[in-house]
């Protein structure tokens, strides 16, 4: 059961993960989390550094697709700004967003991977797509009160996991020679 959570990348934030290693890996198509991954409830046009990073991955010719359980209307906006292809409703720990993604861009399991900053939605449904995922730190701590109770049980998997997988940690980057495996 604990396998379920396990990220196959622990990464310090989103704009850290090369363009070049994920091109390396066969990566064609990077799906991600929105809130907390990509943007901050207060910054939703993004950070410096994830712009940067954004023009990385497409010079990279990697597509970025935000996979979101928010809906349709509140992805819109907020991803408007970015200007990214997204995929709302996306029912995260379930497979139907990532798996959508994946039919709209005719990509195989290999060639795309999951970030997001929840082993229980963004993790947990990479896990269940069997696709590889990075799992990053959240760039704020959250005041609403549902990720409030979802960070409890969030600490609560991470310490079982670190138990169970002591090398667990986030680094400055992928280790493409290296994937948590169960
Ligand atoms: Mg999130």
């Amino acid at each position: 059961m604990l396998a379920k959570f396990l990220p196959t990348w622990m990464v310090q934030a989103t704009y850290d993960i090369s363009p070049t290693k994920l091109k390396e890996l066969g990566i064609k198509v990077v799906l991600t989390d929105l809130d907390n991954t990509l943007i901050a409830w207060n910054n939703p046009y993004g950070t410096q550094e994830l712009r940067t990073w954004m023009a990385a991955l497409k010079a990279a010719g990697i597509a970025l697709v935000v996979v979101s359980n928010n809906s349709q209307t509140r992805v819109d906006r907020a991803v408007s700004k970015l200007e990214l292809p997204f995929v709302s409703r996306a029912l995260k720990p379930l497979t139907r967003g990532i798996k959508k993604a994946m039919h709209d861009y005719q990509v195989t399991k290999d060639e795309v991977v999951m970030v997001g900053d929840q082993l229980l939605t963004d993790i947990w449904a990479a896990n269940n797509s069997g696709i590889a995922s990075i799992l990053v730190k959240p760039i704020l701590p959250s005041d609403a009160w549902n990720t409030r109770i979802n960070r409890f049980f969030e600490k609560f998997v991470m310490t079982a996991l670190v138990k169970k997988y002591p090398k667990l940690t986030y680094r400055k980057d992928i280790n493409i020679n290296e994937r948590n495996t169960k």
